[in-house]
């Protein structure tokens, strides 16, 4: 018995923040059956996999290698890092279908519901879904309900970082709005995963920005869609946020997603960005937070009502804000100034 217990280790994986325990592993293996193990606790596959302090004559150890000659010891801990890819195909989330239909694109524009026949299932998450409050909300904000794959990360490309496939200028943007905009995240998963991503990605503790608090699919709702075929889409109704927040309104929300049936039960208050794919090509190239940052800043600057606004001409409309560099960068404020105001009416007819 003894013997056999010589060419056992128990084993401890370090990934993401979290360890998992392998134990009575056989030293007779090689890395690559021990690769294999770590996929079954982990979800990451053995090629996505980098064992970071797995060292075989001071160079990481290739698959062939065998675990005896590594001279492991018992409870050694291995620092892992793999894609979120794979980890995020384990979960298998109820949306993953989904966003096989949100890729196709479905002709959105055309798209309507009928909320009234929703007010019932609107209710009911307002009373029952709950949302713990990391940062309480501030009087007289703005607020940005923010979508997270392919809104500020590209959760579909692997990274041995995954900050390598965080949108540019994500903290940029937010530090900028900060000031002026409430921030929450709403992502079709699960709680677990916005809260690994959000950590993963700096956003959660970031010094110079607070989150108020995140919603999860278990927030959205499904409705029938006025397409040919009434498919049902899953929605992000801001009504369950300005059920529970009453500060918050059509007037002062605004919500960021890449896909925009998302925001069929609200599409004044909806913005579509353009999606963050392929981020390695991209994460030099993408200035869309960038120039969104402007955007949200300047409508918060000059006080705004949000419903007076078409954000599908967002572009335009900052193109075409002459004081625009006076309001940005200009220290002056705006709250009393009727002027701007009316200027700001002129504006906004002036694009339609
Ligand atoms: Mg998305």
């Amino acid at each position: 018995m003894e013997d056999v217990n010589l060419n056992k280790i128990n084993l401890v994986i370090k990934w993401s923040g979290k360890e998992f325990k392998l134990n009575d592993f056989d030293t007779n293996n090689t890395v690559l059956l021990l690769k294999q193990a770590i996929q079954n606790v982990t979800g990451v596959l053995p090629e996505r996999q980098k064992l970071l302090n797995v060292k075989f004559r001071g160079k990481p150890a290739d698959d062939t290698v065998v675990i005896s000659t590594l001279n492991l010891k018992d409870g050694f801990k291995i620092m892992m890092m793999g894609s979120l890819e794979e980890s995020i195909a384990q979960i298998n989330t109820p949306q993953e279908p989904n966003d096989v239909v949100n890729d196709l694109d479905l002709p959105d524009e055309e798209l309507t519901v009928d909320n009234s026949i929703y007010i019932s299932k609107i209710e009911k998450r307002i009373a029952t879904y709950k949302i713990d409050i990391l940062n309480p909300p501030r009087d007289n904000k703005y607020l940005i309900v923010l979508d997270i794959d392919y809104t500020i990360f590209d959760h579909r490309s692997t990274a041995e970082q995954p900050v390598e496939l965080m949108r540019p200028y994500l903290h940029e943007f937010l530090t900028t709005l900060y000031p002026y905009y409430d921030i929450m995240f709403w992502s079709a998963t699960s709680m677990k995963w916005i809260l690994e991503k959000l950590k993963l990605l700096g956003v959660t503790n970031h010094p110079d920005y607070k989150i108020v608090c995140h919603l999860d699919s278990a927030a959205m709702i499904s409705v029938s869609s006025s397409s040919p075929k009434h498919e049902l889409v899953d929605v992000k109704p801001l009504q369950v946020i300005w059920g529970k927040f009453p500060q918050y309104s059509p007037t002062n929300t605004v919500m960021l997603d890449d896909i925009r049936h998302n925001f069929l039960m609200n599409k004044q208050s909806g913005l579509r960005i353009r999606a963050f794919r392929q981020a390695h090509f991209n994460r030099y190239k993408d200035k869309e937070l960038f120039f969104l940052a402007k955007y949200l800043k300047y409508i918060a600057k000059k006080h705004i009502d949000l419903t007076t606004l078409n954000h599908r001409k967002w572009e335009s409309f900052i193109s075409h804000a002459k004081d625009l560099d006076q309001i940005l960068y200009g220290e002056e404020d705006l709250t009393a100034n009727t002027t701007s105001q009316n200027e700001n009416s002129n504006n906004t007819t002036a694009e339609d």
